[in-house]
């Protein structure tokens, strides 16, 4: 869970950059960081805190370059210290490498062993690092070689920007877990992004998706596509994008994340209608598919909840009773409108349980007369190991309680989650595109637990 971008232009990159990175800030809130190069060297900082945080107005005056790369970081892999952040920087051969990671290597443990045993000394405790180590490792003046080579070894999602000093790299990995989007600013250069929106926030406008496997130079010269190899995968792309992850605005390898979340509501009230007052959306995640279920019922939408915009998430706090006041202090509940009412809350997942635990006492101390619950996300029963924050099995109440047991736990007067099913006609793509594993335990690439 982090957003990575890059630009490649005839002009300075910094200031387009910061706005782009700024527009990924809802991907990871832990660190930020830019690498900007302008044909002689790369300058870089990184730092603890949101874009905002790290970059000052001077920063962004002082530096300049036409090519550049950022990162926003929610830590997936490797603690939350300002050492992991990234971009990360080597020296290899002369050249100097920049490189922004977004996504889980699954055999990162085995390859970082290796390297320690051969001598190798590493700078952080995130798997990106390796990366950036066997990219330097065989670059020996052609990054595409360098590049395959690495891909030839590591294992698992992997979304990368990365910037010589007057040259900007994209790849992903041969599934296209993580998603990577490729636009151009009329006149100006070519932007990549996790999120198609940033592209447009910058002034550009979006070409395609970075295809799995492919890896895109950027120069001078143009711009060369070449893929890992020939033989190509079924992709695989992340479901919980959709589901939770990427911003409504944003539209990943053919799929809308708004359009899709309001369809799983409509297919929502299809599956397990409600014979209620009120629909109540959890914001923000549950707002389009409220509104999908609200306009397929006919069952008014109202706001039931106010949510504090300044609390970061509620789902990495570290001990229960922090995570329980967490939620407390993001949502509170709109007397007025629950009041005697029968309403249905729609959220987008429940993987421990603790948001809707909560929600539901509170609305129900609020005066709401039933509490039904829908998500529109099949239950969370496996781990991702590709780099969405789910915790192990034991943590997932999905994984060790029947819907019946949960819905009692939570205190719901009724629980239902989409369909699998659901899910697929939700997003209008092959479902086999799809990597699912933490619904249907199904992974593209066989997790590796040490
Ligand atoms: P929980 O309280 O553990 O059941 O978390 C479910 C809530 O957290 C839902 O409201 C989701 O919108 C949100 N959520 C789901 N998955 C994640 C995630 N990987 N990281 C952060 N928040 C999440």
């Amino acid at each position: 869970m982090c957003g990575i971008i890059g630009m490649f232009s005839d002009k300075d990159v910094t200031k387009p950059l910061f706005y782009g990175l700024s527009s990924l800030q809802h991907r990871g809130q832990e660190s930020a960081g830019l690498s900007i190069g302008n044909g002689q060297e790369i300058i870089r900082k990184k730092g603890m805190g949101l874009v905002t945080d790290v970059f000052t107005p001077s920063i962004l005056e002082e530096w300049k370059g036409n090519v550049g790369i950022g990162h926003v970081r929610y830590s997936t892999s490797g603690g939350s210290y300002e050492y992991n952040s990234q971009p990360l920087m080597a020296f290899a051969r002369g050249e100097t490498l920049s490189l922004a990671h977004n996504g889980n290597l699954i055999n990162y443990q085995i390859l970082r062993t290796r390297l320690e045993e051969e001598g190798m000394m590493f700078q952080t405790t995130i798997d990106s690092e390796v990366i950036l180590y066997l990219i330097s490792r065989y670059y020996h003046g052609d990054i595409v070689d360098a590049i395959r080579k690495t891909m030839d070894l590591i294992e698992g999602a992997y979304a990368i920007v990365l910037i010589l000093k007057d040259t900007l790299v994209a790849f992903r990995d041969p599934y296209g877990i993580r998603p990577l989007v490729l636009g151009k600013k009329p006149g100006e250069g070519t932007i990549v992004s996790s999120e198609s929106s940033s592209v447009e926030i910058m002034g550009g406008q979006v070409l395609r998706d970075i295809h799995p496997g492919e890896i895109v130079v950027i120069d001078k010269s143009g711009q060369q596509s070449y893929q890992y190899k020939h033989e190509q995968k079924t992709p695989k792309h992340c479901v919980f994008e959709y589901v939770y992850f990427a911003r409504n605005d944003a539209t990943l390898d053919g799929v809308n994340a708004y359009m899709f979340r309001r369809r799983c509501g409509e297919i929502l009230y299809d599956e397990a209608p409600a014979n209620v007052d009120l629909v109540i959306p959890v914001p923000d995640s549950g707002i389009p598919s409220a509104i999908g279920y609200s306009q397929r019922s006919k069952i008014p939408l109202a706001e039931g909840l106010v949510k504090n915009r300044y609390m970061g998430r509620t789902f990495i706090k570290p001990s229960q009773e922090e995570r329980e006041m967490a939620v407390k202090l993001k949502l509170n509940p709109l007397t007025h409108v629950v009041i005697d009412k029968k309403i249905v809350l729609v959220d987008d997942s429940i993987v421990r349980g603790t948001t809707s635990a909560n929600l539901i006492r509170r609305l129900r101390d609020a005066g709401a007369k039933e509490v039904h619950m829908r998500i529109t996300s099949p239950p969370v029963i496996n781990p991702c190991y590709y780099g969405i924050d789910t915790p192990q099995r034991s943590k997932l109440i999905a994984a060790n309680y029947s819907i019946e047991e949960i819905q009692k736990k939570i205190g719901a007067d009724s629980l239902a989650f989409i369909s699998l099913e659901g899910l697929d006609k939700a997003t209008r793509i092959q479902g086999e595109h799809l990597c699912k594993a933490c619904f249907d335990g199904v992974y593209p690439v066989d997790p590796i637990v040490l």
